[in-house]
């Protein structure tokens, strides 16, 4: 007769596991200066980790160059590390070749560190894990098309770590400009054979219908500010202008939220698994396969 194996269990034991160790994420943000990266890193801070901290506001880590600023939120026993890495923006010289080398160099030297950290004789249990588990991409809010430097730049990273695109400063932007702005990005990725995350080829038939509408709303079009503001006795995020008060985490305004709750909530196991599984692989892969050769 079927006898009860028990693994069942198994996924609570990874959950508990998991929950005692805390997850690790790690985000860097790329794209030309001048966009709001060094902004969005500190918003994503601030609707992410001031604001548990019961109304008292933790300091917050100041960027400027290439920077990594970590800090550790723990919600209902789970501990999550998060860190970002804020590049400071290419796109500012006449002559833009090989721009995209520094950020594929910072992103290949994780992968670098944690092989090497797997080969050695007397390894750790669980290696520290610097790897960048998502590469958040700013598309300047033009209006027109990817221009040729974006295409480029994602063409490279696309192959070694997950993109989401965002389409930056989206409040300069009306809400028709924004549709069409973003369906026009949505055509040159896929004329340009651009893969972002989410990718449909490797999803869980339980993820896609979620994946769909991401990849419907793709490239999130958000605002950042790190600025507080009083509206009937709430704090929020937002920035003010002469007509009113564009609300950071107000879905009806931008996508920041959908996108927060993305890397955040829902996708973020995913997003650090898929690096483990596929990006790195490639990478060790590659690695090991020139050094024998
Ligand atoms: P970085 O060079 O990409 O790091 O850009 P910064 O974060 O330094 O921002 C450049 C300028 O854009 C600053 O004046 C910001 O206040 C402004 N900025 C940042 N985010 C937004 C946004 O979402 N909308 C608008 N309109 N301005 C923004
Ligand atoms: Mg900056």
């Amino acid at each position: 007769g079927v006898t009860y194996v028990g693994i069942d269990t198994l996924q609570e034991q990874t959950r508990l596991k998991a929950l005692r160790r805390g997850y690790t994420f790690n985000l860097l943000v790329v794209g030309r200066s001048g966009l709001g990266k060094s902004t969005f890193v500190n918003t994503l801070f601030k609707a992410t980790v001031a604001r548990r901290k019961s109304g008292e506001e933790e300091p917050l880590p100041s960027t400027t160059e290439v920077k990594t600023v970590s800090s550790s939120l723990s919600e209902g026993g789970v501990r999550l590390n998060l860190t970002i890495t804020d590049t400071p923006g290419f796109g500012d010289h006449i002559n833009n070749e090989n721009c995209w080398e520094p950020i594929v160099s910072y992103i290949e030297a994780q992968y670098g560190r944690y092989l090497q950290e797997e080969q050695k004789v007397d390894r750790l249990l669980h290696i520290p894990d610097t790897r960048i588990h998502c590469c958040v991409y700013f598309i300047p809010p033009t209006g027109h098309s990817l221009s040729s430097l974006d295409v480029e730049v994602l063409q490279r990273l696309d192959k070694i770590v997950n993109v989401v695109p965002v389409v930056a400063k989206a409040d300069t932007l009306t809400l028709e400009e924004r549709a069409a702005f973003k369906e026009r990005i949505r055509a040159d990725l896929s004329d340009h054979a651009i893969k972002v995350y989410p990718l449909q080829e490797y999803e869980d038939l339980d993820d896609a219908p979620e994946n769909m509408k991401i990849r419907e709303r793709l490239p999130f079009a958000v605002v950042g500010s790190t600025t507080w503001h009083e509206i009937h006795g709430k704090k929020l995020l937002g920035r003010r202008s002469n007509w009113g008060l564009v609300e950071v985490e107000n879905k009806s305004h931008n996508d920041f939220a959908y996108m927060r709750d993305m890397l955040i909530r829902t996708h973020m196991q995913d997003l650090i698994g898929s690096t483990a599984e596929r990006h790195y692989e490639n990478f060790r892969r590659a690695r090991l396969s020139t050094k024998t050769t």
